[in-house]
């Protein structure tokens, strides 16, 4: 018998025959002997629909009002999926934010959970009934509902798990798994059976959309264990764990991130605290500068040439500051590029094997590819490219990592 919490997405429960099937599957596992907790989205498209009346009404939506609004999807999904647990036979009650106390901190759209209340949760499941928790959503310590961000579902699932101590947290989506890198770019992408924390932190925040980052912070910090798998078969999916029993391959994913620009600064004053003038600056407007490479100019001389990124939604504000710092420490011009991809591999392995940077370098260079700019941490190694050779760079470092799939066939 185990503690199963099953949070189910939003194309999970799209439609009230999907529903049924999520129903029947938790039926299944109450009925092996398990004790389940559902944890519910949205039906796909309502968080959207429902934002998007808001914004029909203003422009500029009050936040406390907007989570009144998001969380009613949720609330809808919860008690229709009850409704068809109990009409398929079996006992279930639906269960809001509030009346688990899922305690949150207040900050409307993007709250974080301060503390769950297992107990209620516990009763409810005790005597073989289902627990449906609508996700998304708590409650402040003001009474006003908060929900956690866009894709929060996942964070309440795995945060419940963690207050329960749940066996597992099923997340189903409408994907098998994580995989090695985007399969809509790279047909030889293989499922990963199983990834850690770390390297599902680097790649979900790369671009890899299966789980929200701070569900997997939370799992990490708790050490829940998660299981990405789909709604629409009973294969096993991605087990996304502690590092034990993890085969250190070197590479384990390769992702790509098109959401950031470059900008150049071409000729800047080479002497103490420019650097420090022109970051400063992009701090006090709250633009997130990625990486950062400081050169001598091709001029020479006593200039040097400043090259970063940054999100492409902060652009506006980066080049308000930027252009402002430029006039103030003098002789500077400034270049954008925005049609630049940031290419990652991951791999727990890069740790204790050298040469993996120089390898990944070799194999782009090998395809003619330029790199712009480099990073580094334990885990990972970041190139900047341009982005027409994404799908190029991929590929090539997808096969030159050994991460192909050999069961391909190929028309
Ligand atoms: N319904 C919310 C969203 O679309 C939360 C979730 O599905 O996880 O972002
Ligand atoms: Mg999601």
């Amino acid at each position: 018998m185990a503690l199963v919490v099953q949070k189910y997405g939003g194309t999970s429960v799209g439609s009230l025959e999907r529903m049924e099937r999520v129903a029947e599957r938790a039926i299944a596992a109450s009925r092996a002997g398990d004790q389940v907790v559902m944890i519910v989205s949205a039906m796909a498209g309502e968080t959207n629909r429902l934002l998007g009346l808001a914004s029909q009404v203003t422009p500029l939506p009050d936040a406390r009002e907007l989570d009144v609004l998001a969380s009613t999807g949720e609330q809808v999904s919860a008690a229709l999926v009850a409704l068809t647990v109990q009409k398929l036979g079996h006992p279930a009650r639906s269960l809001l934010g509030s009346q688990i106390r899922i305690r949150t901190d207040g900050a409307f759209t993007k709250a974080r959970i301060l503390e769950i209340e297992g107990t209620k949760l516990l009763d409810t499941v005790a005597n073989g009934k289902i627990a449906v928790v609508a996700g998304f959503q708590g409650v402040d310590d003001a009474g006003d509902i908060n929900t956690l961000g866009r894709g929060g579902s996942d964070t309440t699932a795995v945060a419940i798990a963690a207050a329960i101590r749940a066996d597992v947290c099923e997340i189903y989506t409408d994907v098998d798994g994580v995989y090695t890198t985007d399969p809509n770019i790279c047909r030889k992408a293989r499922k990963i059976d199983r990834i850690s924390y770390e390297e599902m932190l680097e790649l979900a925040s790369l671009g890899a959309k299966v789980l929200q980052i701070r569900s997997v912070e939370v799992a990490m910090k708790y050490g829940v264990p998660i299981h990405v798998r789909s709604s629409f078969s009973d294969r096993p999916g991605t087990i996304v764990a502690g590092e034990e029993g993890l085969e250190k391959v070197v590479v384990t994913g390769i992702a790509y991130d098109k959401s950031e620009g470059k900008v150049q600064l071409i000729n800047v004053p080479d002497k103490p605290g420019v650097v420090a003038t022109v970051f400063g600056m992009l701090a006090d407007q709250n633009v997130s500068v990625d990486m950062i490479i400081q050169s001598p100019s091709r001029e020479g001389g006593h200039t040097t040439d400043v090259t970063f990124t940054v999100p492409k939604q902060d652009l506006a504000r980066t080049k308000e500051s930027i252009e402002r710092c430029a006039r103030e420490i003098g002789g500077a011009a400034i270049e954008y590029d925005m049609d630049i991809v940031k290419v990652s591999i991951v791999g727990l392995g890069m740790r204790s094997h050298a040469g993996v940077a120089s390898r990944m370098f070799r194999i782009l260079a090998e395809e003619g590819i330029n790199i712009q700019a480099i990073s580094t941490s334990e885990i990972k190694v970041s190139c900047v490219i341009a982005s027409k050779y994404t799908e190029l760079a991929v590929r090539a470092l997808h096969t030159g990592f050994g991460l192909d799939r050999d069961d391909l066939e190929l028309e």
